[in-house]
């Protein structure tokens, strides 16, 4: 009887061992030291979904280059379409890993935790509210542009993919305009799944300090008043606490004052809508951005996010109830009437009055002038762990606010903007007849853009504007876009030029400038004349233009097309908004 125990015991404790072996994660098996290629990733994916019950292996669509973007879903009950995983009234956590492709440590800890849960049954209790959605490598192109040198900050791993897609888009950035296909594809699964807590997994750059992790959430700015409640809470402050006591201290997402440079302060500013962790709260669903740190050594990064992740859990299975109770109460508060009640902000800047002091787990420090840049040079020594007692400027200002009208109307041959507002979920109405109608718009001034492409774009960098209120005939086609709907706030981040992020502002609107016609100087030269004898104003004017503007005085062409742009000939459209705002 003996005897059998111990062979039985044997056997276990043989097949533990194997089984372990057997899903040991590319990552463990080189040592903690790297990262699977996309083949690999792919390769375990699949063997997860075979293995387990609980993990569901599917993809979100193709890359341009043709691979397919890999999701692995984790539900106790085995709930893996749109559909069922709603229907259990689980919280909805999507975890994406490598949208910058050279900071994978996102990839290898959720391996390992999804293996730890779906296959060896640890921390089950962690699905008991939660369903997960992990995208393991969101810039698959990027990721199989694989090498040594891509960061050369980072403390691994031994190799690592590149930060953009394979044309050069950075997805961190994309997030409003969705010009990258990858982007397109992954708003049409946030649309679908509708999750109801975000993380985002990065490395970081910047200063050496003690903190592996720092981590965004925006709980600034523009945000449902309930949801910043809960994130600071019972979201931040009990995971600050949770990972502090595990030894992994966390801290907010640092700008120095003086890049590199704690002593000098920290300063924050609210998230633009075009980063992922400031787009997803738009859309009323906190969304965290980790950054690891890059000094660190790859195995405690990994370590480090897996903590983040499965504290979050914990504490999402406890709260459960709640958040979706906020998350629903949010979306019928941003679609309903009180909510185009009061001006709605829409940019933001970092300000350095009103500071408070904090302390802040840095390493010592030195700055010497450099000999050979002329430069200061910092030189850290993580030896010396020191504690500062720093200013952090953590208030932020609104430099734009605007009145939200009931709905936008747009006619149909802006079909980019109508594109872009639908891969946002934005629902609108079609116009079956023209329809005649008064609407406040902007006409602009002084446009100027950027003299360096931006993210493929030469965006508008500043403009001036007035608001206009006209008749317009919007055409059979034209649709309107109604306020009151869950998706507001990105209606209004769109389509409100002053809006950060706005697409005016990357330069899908830009032909508006342009000036199609022109007066040849034969025919304006007799023109102006006759202007100027008529119109004794326009003399004053023209007069006055001349003193004030050299650069006028001594152009013919701009004096001509000056008189041309007063006449009837003049292009009125030139400049005017075709987005209409009804009230
Ligand atoms: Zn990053």
């Amino acid at each position: 009887m003996k005897t059998f125990v111990f062979i039985g015991l044997l056997f276990i404790a043989f097949n533990t061992f194997a089984q372990s072996k057997y899903f040991s994660t590319y990552y463990e098996k080189s040592g903690c030291k790297e990262t699977p290629r996309y083949d690999a990733t792919i390769a375990y994916c699949k063997l997860l979904d075979k293995a387990s019950t609980l993990i569901k292996y599917t993809t979100f669509g193709k890359s341009p280059q043709g691979r397919e973007m890999p999701l692995l879903i984790l539900d106790k009950n085995g709930n893996f379409t749109a559909e069922t995983i709603h229907k259990s009234g689980n919280i909805i956590l999507l975890i994406q890993a490598g949208v910058h492709a050279g900071e994978p440590d996102g990839k290898d800890a959720g391996f390992l935790l999804f293996r730890d849960i779906g296959i060896y049954k640890k921390m089950t209790a962690l699905l008991d509210h939660v369903t997960v959605l992990f995208i393991p490598i969101f810039n698959v192109d990027g990721h199989e542009r694989f090498s040594k040198y891509n960061r050369i900050n980072q403390n691994g791993p031994a190799e690592m993919g590149w930060r953009t897609t394979a044309d050069n888009l950075n997805l961190n950035r994309d997030y409003m305009k969705a010009d990258a296909p990858e982007m397109k594809n992954w708003l049409k699964l946030f649309n679908r799944l509708t999750p109801d807590f975000f993380i985002d997994c990065h490395t970081t750059d910047g200063a050496d300090y003690q903190y592996v992790i720092t981590y965004g959430i925006e709980n600034d700015g523009n945000v449902d008043t309930e949801l910043i409640k809960w994130q600071n809470e019972n979201y931040l402050t009990p995971i600050t606490r949770l990972m502090g006591q595990q030894g992994y201290p966390i801290f907010p997402y640092v700008t120095f004052r003086n890049w590199h440079d704690p002593r000098s302060g920290l300063i924050s500013n609210a998230a633009p809508p075009m980063l992922s962790q400031g787009y997803t709260i738009q859309r009323n669903r906190p969304g965290l951005l980790i950054e690891t740190h890059m000094l660190k050594s790859y195995k405690i990064r990994v370590e480090s996010t897996y903590k983040m992740i499965e504290n979050t859990m914990f504490l999402l299975n406890k709260e459960h109830q709640l958040l979706h109770r906020l998350i629903a109460e949010a979306d019928q508060r941003t679609a309903g009437e009180n909510f185009r009640k009061t001006a709605f902000p829409v940019n933001f800047e970092a300000s350095d009055k009103d500071s408070s002091l904090i302390d802040f787990l840095g390493m010592e420090y030195t700055i010497e002038k450099s000999d050979l840049s002329g430069g200061e040079w910092f030189k850290y020594d993580n030896t010396k762990p020191v504690t500062f007692k720093i200013p952090y400027f953590n208030k932020i200002k609104t430099t734009e606010k605007i009145i939200l009208p009931k709905a936008y109307i747009l006619s149909p041959e802006w079909s980019k903007i109508i594109n872009v507002l639908k891969l946002h979920g934005i629902t609108m109405k079609t116009i079956k007849t023209p329809l005649k109608i008064k609407v406040q718009s902007y006409k602009f001034k002084n446009p100027k853009w950027a003299t360096s492409s931006y993210e493929g774009r030469l965006p508008l960098t500043s403009f001036d504007m007035d608001s206009i209120t006209e008749e317009r005939i919007y055409p059979l086609g034209s649709v309107m876009i109604n306020m009151n709907q869950p998706g507001a706030r990105i209606i209004a981040y769109l389509l409100e030029p002053k809006a950060s992020g706005s697409l005016l502002s990357w330069g899908f609107f830009n032909t508006v400038f342009e000036q199609k016609e022109y007066a040849e100087s034969y025919v304006m030269e007799t023109m102006a004349r006759e202007m100027l004898v008529n119109d004794a104003s326009l003399k004053k004017e023209f007069e006055q233009k001349k003193i004030s503007d050299s650069n006028f005085a001594n152009n013919p062409r701009a004096i001509l097309n000056w008189f041309y742009s007063k006449t009837l000939y003049w292009d009125n459209r030139m400049n005017i908004y075709p987005v209409g705002k009804i009230f």
